[in-house]
Parts: structure tokens; sequence; C-alpha cells
């Protein structure tokens, strides 16, 4: 969020509502915005204006500033009566998320191939490889605010602190960075260029933090 939202007359005509300002909804405005498409989004929640101030890192205190608790109506016959943990806010969940989305490997989307033929299952291989969809995975890391790959990690939580107080003491020095790609990758010697020049990137993320802020 970088600054107040414009003020549009109500009766201003629209040619599409969508409802909710989430990942989902989000991207829909986006992408119908960028093509022309004037767009009202209805969001019931607030808007944050400020994060840096009214976001915490406290979960349970979050919880209460953020879900969703109006009671909701629901079919079917598993309902425990627990609010979701939903975000009623413009942003939606997504101003609340861990960031952690994590790619495919190369023998996830060759399931067949790796596996081979496991009773029971029905496995198949994608007719995709792994370097086709990683323009994808980049675009939607950065639309989302996935923390790590596109965008820097995620800042260390308490718990992370913690850790990292006690493995300095141990000298063993926790290393908070992207993933090498032997990693991520059977053959480092040959990864798709798409990964291979993402951490070395300048200034991918344009300034901007990944997602989680709390
Ligand atoms: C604490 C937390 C951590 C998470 N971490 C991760 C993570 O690390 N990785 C991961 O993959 N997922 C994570 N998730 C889940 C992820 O955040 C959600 O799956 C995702 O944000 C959902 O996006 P969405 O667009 O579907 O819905 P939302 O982002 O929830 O957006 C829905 C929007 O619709 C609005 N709305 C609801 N009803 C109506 C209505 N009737 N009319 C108009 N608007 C309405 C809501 O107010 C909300 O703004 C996390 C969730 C939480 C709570």
């Amino acid at each position: 969020m970088t600054g107040p939202a414009a003020q549009v007359p109500l009766e201003e005509p629209a040619d599409v509502v969508v409802g909710g300002t989430g990942a989902g909804g989000g991207n829909v405005i986006r992408e119908l915005c960028m093509k022309g498409v004037t767009v009202v989004a209805l969001e019931p929640g607030p808007r944050i204006e400020d994060p840096d101030r009214e976001f915490e890192e406290d979960e349970w205190a979050m919880f209460h500033k953020l879900a969703w608790l109006d009671p909701v109506l629901t079919a079917g016959t598993d309902v425990t009566g627990l609010a979701a943990w939903l975000c009623k806010t413009v942003g939606g969940t997504t101003t609340h998320w861990a960031g952690a989305a994590l790619r495919f490997q190369p023998h996830e989307l060759k399931a067949r191939t790796t596996y081979g033929d496991v009773a029971g299952a029905a496995l198949v291989d994608w007719p995709l490889e792994l370097d086709e969809l990683l323009p994808f995975y980049e675009e939607a890391e950065r639309r989302l605010g996935v923390a790590g790959r596109v965008l820097p990690p995620a800042p260390g939580n308490t718990n992370f602190l913690a850790l990292q107080k006690g493995a300095e003491a141990q000298q063993r020095v926790p290393k908070r960075s992207i993933l090498p790609l032997s990693a991520i990758t059977p053959d480092p010697s040959t990864p798709p260029a798409s990964l291979a020049v993402l951490p070395s990137t300048a200034n991918p993320s344009d300034n901007r933090p990944s997602s989680t802020l709390c």
C-alpha cells in the first residue's frame, strides 16, 4: 500500500464489479485495470493505511484485529463453529500471510518417470518443464509477495532470532538466504537460465519487501 485510496464518486460507472481484494480478487482487478476495464471492488473490511504501525508480531493479536469474525452461514455437516483465519481488510488474507509458496521441483513435474507404476496411484508426468513455468512463478511471486526468491527472504521472527542466538553461541550460524541451486535442481551444472540469474538480479523487488509483516 503506497498511499491513500483515490476518491471516486459512487455514481461513477464501472464495467466490472469484483468481490474481495485478496490474492484472487486483487489480481483480477489489476489485470482488468491494466487492460483499461473500469472496476469497482467491493471490500467489507477497512483499509490498513500504515501497516508498519498497525501490524504486530503477534499472531493472536492480529487475529483479533483482522480476522473475519462475522457469523456466517455454512452448509454441510462438519461445522465446527471456529472462525476461519481469513482477513477482512483491503488486501484480504494476503496482507498477513507468511509469504511461503514453494515452487515445484523438476522431479515433481515428472512423477510417473520418477516413481514409476505405484500401486493404487495414478501418477502422470506433467506435459511441462520447470523452466517453462519459471516466468509465471516469478511474476506470481513478485505480485503476491512470496518470500525468498524474486523478493528477499522475510525478516526473521522472534523464534528465528532466538534460534540464531543459540546457534551463534554454538558457533553454528544459520544461513538465512536463498536456497543454493543444488537444493532445487537435480543437476546444478545446467540450471534453468531464469533460476540461475535470480539470486544476483539487481534490485528485482523494486525495494518492496516480501509480504510477511508479523
Ligand atoms: C496467518 C496466515 C498465514 C498464511 N501463510 C500462508 C503462506 O505462507 N503460504 C500460503 O500459500 N498461504 C498462506 N496462508 C493462506 C493464504 O493467505 C490464503 O490462502 C490467501 O491469502 C487467500 O487469498 P484469496 O484471494 O483467496 O482470499 P483473501 O485474501 O482472504 O481475500 C478475500 C477477500 O474477500 C473479502 N470478502 C469476503 N467475503 C466477501 C463478500 N461477501 N463480498 C465482498 N468481499 C468479501 C474479504 O474481506 C477479503 O478481503 C496464510 C493465511 C494466514 C491467515
